[in-house]
């Protein structure tokens, strides 16, 4: 048997199956089974979270032939089995990534004027449609404004704001959001043991987080997990943050701390043994980053009283000034490495706040001025200030 890699082999068949979208779900469910099915859905979010599924799963519904409940295809008629081996000729998927032109849009149009052949609908799924030409779009734009009744459209972008107002305001639009971390951990939990793997709740946590909401980047990182895994099966959080070029947390908690207490060598001495370890220079940049916000937030929120806040605004600043420069260099360890030390110097300097409330300090530097100023006859320290 061929090998198919986890986001095909556990796609989901039927609306219920869909993880993490229960507002989704739910609309779909409720406009499918009261029949007012709309002519044009856009499912709009981020990579890898069900967008393309979703359309398919949408096009199963409408095409079934034998279902009483629209919502919940049979799985047995002869559309649902066609469908179920990709070769439905009433469902037609296009990517507009690689056919962006007015000519693969004539194409649809055309084949819109012939009747569905097994079930009631021609369904056109178009994936990343922000893609097409100007032209493309104009020419779509008169079938949108009147599609024959046996046409339906499912476009699907994670880029809506490329998408003309007049397309736009003729679909239904679903947003999809990044899936919650716990529910795509107790997901991919799930997935583990079926692929008779253990994994246990911190390292599907760190998956989670790794993929941002993402089911699918989620299911590539446990793939490449259960790859290397050992004869124990048992998918352990090192190897995890190793692969993924992660750090543990206690290390860059560790960094942050001697960057915030002023301690150059020490933070480099850390930022190596880090890189030792196998953690990847735009990782780390970006777990400080996470950290960073942590602290700030707790701070904020009074949750830590640890730190100064402004303080803690200050690197955040130079971190935010620091991140276009990682993007663009040619030598991005550089920038990591001088951003530890350009934020570690900062937080050894005296701080503002204590120079001003430290009235001995105040004293003795006007002391120290008027001894200089002395020296220069008819100059007068008020007028220094
Ligand atoms: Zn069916």
């Amino acid at each position: 048997m061929h090998y198919v890699v986890l986001s095909r082999k556990y796609r989901p068949q039927s609306l219920d199956e869909i993880v993490g979208q229960p507002i989704i779900v739910k609309s779909l469910q409720t406009c499918l089974d009261n029949n007012k099915v709309p002519h044009a859905f856009l499912l709009q979010g981020i990579r890898g979270v069900g967008k393309t599924t979703i359309a398919r799963i949408i096009a199963k519904c409408l095409s079934c032939t034998a279902s009483t409940k629209v919502s919940k295809p049979c799985c047995k008629c002869k559309s649902c089995i066609t469908f179920s081996n990709n070769n439905h000729l009433d469902i037609i998927e296009i990517d507009a990534a690689s056919r962006t032109g007015v000519d693969d849009i004539r194409d649809i149009i055309d084949a819109c004027q012939y009747s569905p052949v097994l079930g009631k609908y021609k369904i056109f799924i178009i994936d990343e449609v922000h893609m097409l030409s100007k032209s493309a779009f104009n020419a779509l734009l008169k079938t949108l404004e009147e599609p024959p009744a046996h046409v339906k459209f499912i476009f699907a972008t994670t880029e809506i704001n490329k998408i003309p107002e007049t397309i736009l305001s003729r679909c239904i639009t679903l947003q999809l959001k990044p899936v919650q971390y716990n529910v795509l951990s107790n997901y991919l939990i799930n997935i583990a043991n079926k692929e008779e793997c253990k994994l246990n709740i911190e390292s599907a946590n760190i998956i989670a987080e790794e993929a941002e909401g993402s089911v699918r980047d989620a299911l590539s990182i446990l793939e490449q997990a259960i790859m290397i895994v050992d004869d124990s099966k048992e998918i352990l959080p090192d190897s995890i943050l190793q692969m993924i070029g992660n750090t543990k947390y206690q290390f860059i908690d560790n960094l942050l701390n001697n960057i915030i207490n002023g301690k150059i060598k020490e933070s480099l001495t850390i930022l190596e043994n880090i890189k030792e370890q196998g953690g990847d220079t735009f990782n780390i940049f970006k777990q400080i980053q996470k950290l960073l916000y942590k602290y700030i937030r707790d701070t904020a929120c009074g949750d830590i009283n640890k730190y100064q806040l402004s303080h803690l605004l200050y690197l955040w600043q130079i971190l935010v000034k620091q991140t276009d420069n990682m993007k663009n260099s040619i030598f991005p360890e550089y920038i990591l490495n001088a951003t530890v030390i350009i934020m570690a110097y900062i937080s050894g300097l005296p701080k503002l706040e204590e120079l001003l409330n430290n009235n001995n300090e105040v004293k003795s530097s006007n002391e120290f001025l008027n001894d200089v100023l002395k020296q220069f006859p008819g100059a007068n320290i008020k007028e220094i200030y």
